[in-house]
């Protein structure tokens, strides 16, 4: 498909391995596709590449569906999806590859090899006895057998693989669209394999074929497999193809320079759905490792992300996974969900918590605490537990905010707040506010000398969104079971002497 000219619709696929969890490094990877399909008015195509049985994990699929649904990238062809490429299983085109194979070995640009495994360990092991640097890896044993030799051992039923058949001496060379112009020396190509002897295609066959046979304008992948595109573009020559475009993406590193591990970023896109990011704070932040709008914008949405998409601005040098980078994102989106929206995510956990409180069957009240402290928290789990004060009274006060505002001079100051509260009509926030302003003045004191008290004295805390919207949504009764129970916290202080 490199007959793509500039301006036509392209044709893209994310093409996972069911081998384990999606995680961040193949979320990007999807991601980019997804914008620069949906920014050109191409296709995105998912692709499941399910031929190595031996590393295949059942519940990878569902895995990958969900994390990429999860995180809004729905595949324009695929599985539940369909289209007239597919099937989009590999597994299910098994016969494809074989008949592919077939041509090439018609067309004498493959062969067949029945070394066995004895003789090519045996091989490898002489290789590095010898260090021989060059010319290691497979030594053609096979690749000129006689007709009659080839025939007589399939008559025979012997195992065997089919091989490439790597010219010699000569450049193969790629334009990669990040990173420029690239030439390798066919002499370090090994006769790859492209049929295994169950009769299972490899990578590299599986790959080329389907994307010569999806029509993939381009191919964007991982900076891992820039090393396999020599050998693709050597397969796209043997079948007489003119490859797709490349571009590979660039790695991904901890902050501190080394891999990405699975404590290091590198943990699935559930995980991080399950420890309480949002999708579209993950899905900008992924956008950002290695790809930038060129202005100073960082808080994009999904349209913004997808209009200013394009792959001249995706670099070529490494990308680092900044975790604080995206805890603040997250807090970015979070304020600005509605606090419906993270209603059903944060009374999970309220529920988990077994908080016994009618208040957890009254949404309205759930929405106000919610949008209380959205605005405050960068995870939804943060929602909840800092919000516990709603449901249950303050097990204890936080003991630098006590020393400070739990002193012996608040004991009157208390009294006179406990009865105007009681006689407060109604019991909201403005009037709330107006009593704090009068009374300060009455006791000639700063409103503060009141505020921070009552707040630590209702939420157990010396921070927390705004006072008297907490007070209006905790109702009178709470708020003065509250101020007298830490009225006899700092009488029994004051008595103790501290
Ligand atoms: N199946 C490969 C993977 O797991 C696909 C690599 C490619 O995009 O060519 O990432």
């Amino acid at each position: 498909m490199a007959d793509w000219k500039e301006g036509m619709p392209p044709v893209v696929r994310f093409a996972p391995s069911p081998t384990g969890y999606l995680h961040v490094g193949g979320a990007r990877t999807a991601l980019f596709n997804f914008l620069f399909a949906r920014h050109h008015g191409g296709r995105f195509i998912l692709r499941i590449e399910d031929t190595d049985r031996k590393r295949y994990q059942p519940d990878a699929l569902a895995e990958i569906f969900a994390s990429l649904k999860w995180l809004g990238l729905q595949w324009d062809e695929g599985p539940e999806a369909g289209g007239g490429a597919g099937p989009y299983f590999q597994s299910l085109r098994t016969a494809l590859y074989r008949e592919h194979a077939d041509r090439l070995l018609a067309a004498g640009r493959a062969y067949r090899c029945f070394c066995t495994e004895e003789r090519l360990a045996q091989l490898r092991l002489e290789q590095e006895k010898a260090k021989m640097a060059h010319g290691s890896g497979y030594d053609r044993h096979c690749r000129d057998l006689e007709e009659a030799r080839v025939r007589a051992l399939l008559a025979a039923d012997t195992p065997h693989v089919v091989r490439l058949k790597v010219p010699d001496d000569r450049s193969v060379a790629f334009h990669d669209l990040i990173r420029g112009d690239i030439a390798y020396d066919s002499a370090q190509l090994d006769d790859l394999v492209l049929l295994k002897s169950d009769g299972f295609p490899t990578y590299h066959l599986a790959n080329v074929v389907d994307d010569h046979l999806m029509g993939i304008s381009h191919v964007l992948r991982g900076d891992e497999w820039i090393a396999s595109t020599p050998k693709h573009i050597l397969i796209y020559e043997a079948f007489g193809w003119a490859p797709p475009l490349f571009a590979h993406m660039p790695v991904i590193l901890a902050p501190d320079g080394g891999k990405l591990s699975k404590r290091r970023g590198a943990a699935s896109v559930l995980d991080y759905q399950r420890a309480g990011f949002l999708p579209e704070a993950l899905r900008n932040f992924l956008a950002l490792l290695g790809w930038a709008p060129g202005d100073d914008r960082e808080v994009m949405p999904l349209e913004e992300l997808i209009a200013a998409f394009t792959l001249e601005r995706v670099q070529a040098k490494a990308a680092v996974f900044d975790e604080t980078k995206l805890e603040w994102m997250n807090g970015v989106y979070l304020q600005r969900r509605s606090a419906e929206s993270l209603l059903p995510d944060v009374q999970a956990i309220w529920e988990k918590m077994e908080l016994a409180h009618d208040a957890l069957a009254d949404e309205v009240f759930l929405k106000k605490v919610i949008a209380m402290f959205k605005e405050r928290s960068r995870k939804i789990g943060e929602i909840a537990e800092n919000s516990l004060y709603f449901f249950r009274d303050p097990l204890e006060y936080d003991a630098q905010a006590a020393k400070k505002y739990f002193k012996p001079d608040m004991l009157p100051r208390i009294d006179a707040l406990l009865a105007a509260l009681a006689d407060l009509q109604p019991f909201a926030q403005d009037a709330l506010e107006g009593l704090y302003r009068r009374l300060a003045e009455e006791l000639g004191v700063s409103a503060g000398k009141l505020i921070h008290p009552t707040r630590l004295a209702v939420s157990g805390v010396g921070f927390g969104p705004g006072l008297f919207e907490m007070l209006e949504t905790l109702g009178r009764e709470t708020v003065l079971r509250r101020l007298r129970k830490a009225r006899g916290q700092i009488a029994a202080r004051g008595q103790d002497g501290n």
